[in-house]
């Protein structure tokens, strides 16, 4: 069975309920709300300048709340898995007093939106939070966290409305505030992507070319393997910095410029590790670009198989899956009727992503569960399922 994910309505009023309880007076005036992404394939490129395949799900973050005529915002999380206080109260960014990060660690997110907001000073606010992504599960919520929350100071004092500058922003937001050097991809498909499209973007130019993913006879299946891997906060930095060191050796602005030729020619001045790295982003994001035009031409066995190859890279040359992703990965493509399976996001834990016919959803999530119990997962995964001709 694939597990329930709470509507919008749903949300906004279990988000206008802890308004009215914590705030009281006349409930919130605004209510905004932003996707949560999938990638369908593009892993670990968008720092690399390349081209990344994701959309936006139907899982997002609400945001609800009012002005108020103060200098000061006071925020509150509904979400259970944070860092306590899940309220808090701080006085508004100006030139001479910019905000600083600090504790909770989730508070964060929403103060590196409102620093660097495009149509300063932000006004006074108090504002609820409620959200279907799982955190932490590789779907993004911290950039719909975001995102959502720069739509709701869009609502209180708008900004000129420039979407490509609003995702750098709330990109930003998470440099320099959550301390998460990410790409471009999760602030850019959480404001940009579309309903029944995967988005591809290409993260030089930033030009995003919607392509239609709207098939009644395709499902995409997300299992969340409910694991996190500690690893995660250093290696995502490393490899990013892997990733530099072999641009700069190759003599590149980024490997997005680099060919396999290229990295040969140099493989005796890369240590073996960075030349595995290398090799990865360099076929990915050749990988990516055959994939949006197999998904153009339904051509879903030929998506699949990059998606498996996407995955078995990202196993062995990048180093970033785990055994429960890989076990997911395994029993996905035993069962008639997938196309491919992967990991998706960061890796260490999280989610993948299942590219399969519509007939075959029941089967394929009951084998993954009867697989992954001989597995001995600590947790049974969770299954979510994306109808593609409707996103809701
Ligand atoms: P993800 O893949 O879900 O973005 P991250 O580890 O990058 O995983 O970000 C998850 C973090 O984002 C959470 O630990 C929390 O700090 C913050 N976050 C995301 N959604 C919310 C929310 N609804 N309320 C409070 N904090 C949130």
């Amino acid at each position: 069975m694939a597990s329930p994910v709470p509507s919008v309505s749903e949300l906004v009023a279990e988000a206008r309920r802890v308004y009215e309880q914590s705030f009281g007076g006349d409930g919130p005036q605004v209510a905004v709300c932003a996707p949560g992404r999938v990638n369908l394939i593009g892993e670990h490129i968008d720092y690399n300048q390349g081209f990344v395949l994701p959309m936006a799900l139907p899982m997002v973050t609400v945001v609800v709340g009012s002005r108020t005529s103060g200098q000061s915002a006071s925020i509150i999380t509904a979400a259970k898995d944070v860092e306590e206080p899940r309220r808090v109260d701080f006085d508004l960014p100006n030139d001479k007093a910019p905000l600083s990060p600090g504790k909770p660690s989730w508070a964060n997110y929403v103060k590196g939106v409102v620093q660097h907001y495009r149509a300063p000073p932000v006004p006074g606010f108090r504002a609820v939070i409620a959200s279907s992504v799982p955190l932490g599960g590789g779907l993004s919520s911290s950039a719909s966290l975001e995102v959502a929350m720069y739509t709701f100071l869009q609502q209180l004092k708008p900004d000129d409305g420039d979407k490509v500058a609003k995702a750098v922003a709330c990109q930003k937001a998470e440099h320099t505030h959550a301390g998460v050097p990410c790409g471009i991809m999760d602030q850019f498909v959480s404001v940009l992507g579309r309903e029944a499209h995967a988005l591809l973007i290409d993260c030089r130019s930033l030009e995003a070319t919607p392509v239609p993913l709207s098939d009644p006879g395709l499902v995409i299946l997300i299992s969340n393997s409910n694991v996190k891997h500690s690893l995660t906060g250093s290696e995502y930095p490393s490899r990013r910095r892997q990733c530099e060191e072999a641009a700069a050796i190759l003599e590149k602005a980024s490997l997005r410029d680099a060919t396999l030729k290229d990295l040969e020619d140099a493989k005796s001045r890369l240590d073996d590790e960075t030349y595995r790295r290398a090799r990865h982003v360099i076929e990915e994001i050749e990988r990516t670009a055959q994939a949006a035009e197999a998904l153009k031409k339904g051509a879903y066995k030929e998506f699949g198989k990059l998606m498996v190859e996407s995955h078995n890279s990202l196993r062995d040359l990048y180093e970033v899956s785990c055994k429960e992703l890989d076990e997911l990965v395994s029993a996905a493509v035993e069962v008639e009727g997938v196309f491919g399976s992967r990991m998706t996001g960061g890796g260490f834990g999280g989610c993948t992503v299942t590219l399969l016919q519509a007939e075959a959803i029941d089967r394929t999530m009951q084998h993954i569960q009867v697989r992954v119990l001989h597995y001995n997962l600590r947790r049974a995964p969770e299954n979510y399922e994306l109808r593609t001709c409707s996103v809701r």
